[in-house]
């Protein structure tokens, strides 16, 4: 199954035959071979939705919730293969695999509950017509993932366009391939016509930028980095297709002196190392109160250093990143933070004892200056920067200073203090007193260079869909 494409509820060779390899990031042994699809397996994929489009854009509403109740039974019959492999594939601890199959499942659920929900409006014109607004699906739609969350990521959309008649080809990111596979066989299970997801491997140069450019494709939703993000919606723009970008953070954690510290301080080592770091609305930047800042780094400390760098199946705090070519990005990173004369107060290398596989220990700097890049710059793995800040003025500008915008939080106990950083900071998504409060019903997606667009919650439907009014004269 995993060599090859899946295309019209079947697993099928690539055209070419060319194939490469799924790597296990703990062990760097070759797990699976992949299809590695060209433009003419691209071009396949997207004429099966197409056709498929015709006859699944005429289900009804209780056809599809039905479907989709089904998936979600099936993901869940198989919660314990599907996070396996994800963590095998990816190297996150297990139980991560297993929270990310569990929102997947609530994904389907919800986007099943509002199939019939997705109602036009009338519109009062004149006394001789009547004027409605009918909510139709827009066609094929593809949808482009990133390696961090491969199998949630799929399931944060695709389950949104198919609710709303939409059929789907599916690309997920090289260095993480196997569950989203594993999804076809899975939606095969559930009962989904043959056509309506199609799901192809293989290069975002070639398979990534011809799906992209597709003439049938009618709606794309992008996650992954900002540059991949702007060659997107050109191919976009060439055929005035919408897009929803959801692209990179550096991600700001206000602390205030007036917290709960202790409270705080568990949601910085959560929110930072979390998927060791390549999470996109992790904690990147922790802006600390000038009186608590050296307590707090020292507790920042004692907690990081006790943290466990492991094998995801042996469930320690950390996996090991995605690839070598990852960690030699983030070690980059290290190397730069300290030429820039930040701080190192733990971490900063590979654990001596984890020979093999793409371990990197997790990592804090204090003494970061907002201007250094390492400040302003995504690094996407286990590395935390500590910034100092006097005034609510100067942290609101330390966080807006950046080009991204994805999530930000504070951590107060004074509600005007919290309000007021809500209202101001730069940011798609904002928390206060806890991290990570993104649940599949409210809206997910970042400012700036984060991103264009929502996905999950009700506003993620409209991605899906487009608005035909009718005007009917009857007198
Ligand atoms: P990436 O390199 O941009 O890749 C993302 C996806 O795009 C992959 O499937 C990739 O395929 C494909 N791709 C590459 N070049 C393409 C092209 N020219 N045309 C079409 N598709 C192309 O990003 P990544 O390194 O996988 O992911 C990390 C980034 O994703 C970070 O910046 C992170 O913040 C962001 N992210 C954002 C969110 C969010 O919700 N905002 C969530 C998760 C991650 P290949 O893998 O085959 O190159």
């Amino acid at each position: 199954m995993f060599d090859q494409l899946f295309i019209d509820n079947d697993f099928v060779p690539p055209a070419a035959g060319r194939r490469f390899d799924a790597v296990d990031p703990a062990t760097e042994q070759r797990i699976a071979t992949l299809a590695l699809a060209d433009a003419a397996d691209v071009d396949r994929a997207v004429r099966s939705a197409h056709h498929a489009f015709a006859t699944w854009r005429r289900t009804t509403p209780t056809e599809r919730t039905r479907l989709l109740l089904r998936a979600a039974a099936v993901i869940a019959s198989r919660a314990d293969e599907i996070a396996r492999l994800e963590t095998l594939d990816m190297g996150k601890p297990l139980r991560e695999s297993q929270a990310n199959v569990a929102r997947s499942v609530r994904t389907f659920e919800y986007a099943a509950g509002a199939t019939d929900k997705l109602e036009g409006q009338s519109i009062p014109v004149d006394a001789r017509s009547f004027n409605f607004t009918h909510l139709e699906p827009v066609g094929v739609s593809a949808h482009i993932t990133p390696w961090n969350y491969p199998f949630a990521n799929a399931c944060r959309s695709l389950p949104v366009a198919l609710a709303a008649g939409c059929t789907a080809v599916v690309k997920p990111a090289s260095e993480t391939c196997l569950s989203t596979l594993l999804l076809g066989d899975v939606l095969r299970e559930a009962g989904f016509p043959p056509g309506v997801v199609n799901i192809v491997t293989g290069s975002g140069a070639e398979a990534g930028a011809a799906l992209a450019r597709h003439p049938l494709v009618r709606s794309i939703t992008f996650t992954g980095s900002v540059g991949t993000g702007q060659q997107v919606a050109h191919a976009a723009a060439d055929h005035v297709r919408p897009v929803v970008l959801e692209l990179g953070g550096k991600n700001p954690q206000v602390v205030c002196a007036d917290a709960d510290l202790d409270a705080a301080l568990k949601e910085t080592v959560r929110g930072a190392f979390t998927n060791a770091g390549q999470v996109c609305t992790g904690i990147s930047r922790v802006l600390v109160e000038r009186p608590v800042h050296d307590r707090y780094v020292e507790a920042l400390h004692e907690r990081v250093q006790a943290l466990t760098v492991a094998p995801g199946l042996d469930n320690a705090d950390l996996g090991p990143l995605v690839s070598a070519a990852h960690r030699q990005t983030v070690a980059d990173y290290v190397r730069l933070a300290r030429e820039e004369g930040a701080r190192l107060v733990c971490g900063g290398q590979v654990p001596p004892e984890r020979e093999r596989g793409w371990f990197y220990r997790p990592t804090v700097f204090d003494g970061v200056r907002p201007d250094m890049r390492i400040a302003r710059e995504e690094v996407f793995g286990p590395l935390l920067v500590v910034i100092p800040f006097d005034t609510d003025e100067q942290a609101l500008a330390i966080s807006n200073g950046v080009e991204f915008g994805l999530s930000a939080g504070i951590f107060t106990r004074d509600l005007g203090r919290a309000l007021r950083f809500a209202r101001d900071v730069e940011a798609g998504m904002v928390w206060v007193n806890e991290w990570f409060q993104s649940p599949v019903q409210v809206p997910h997606g970042g400012v700036k260079h984060s991103g264009i667009g929502r996905e999950q919650g009700f506003a993620a439907f409209a991605n899906y869909l487009q608005v035909k009014d009718v005007a009917i004269r009857f007198a």
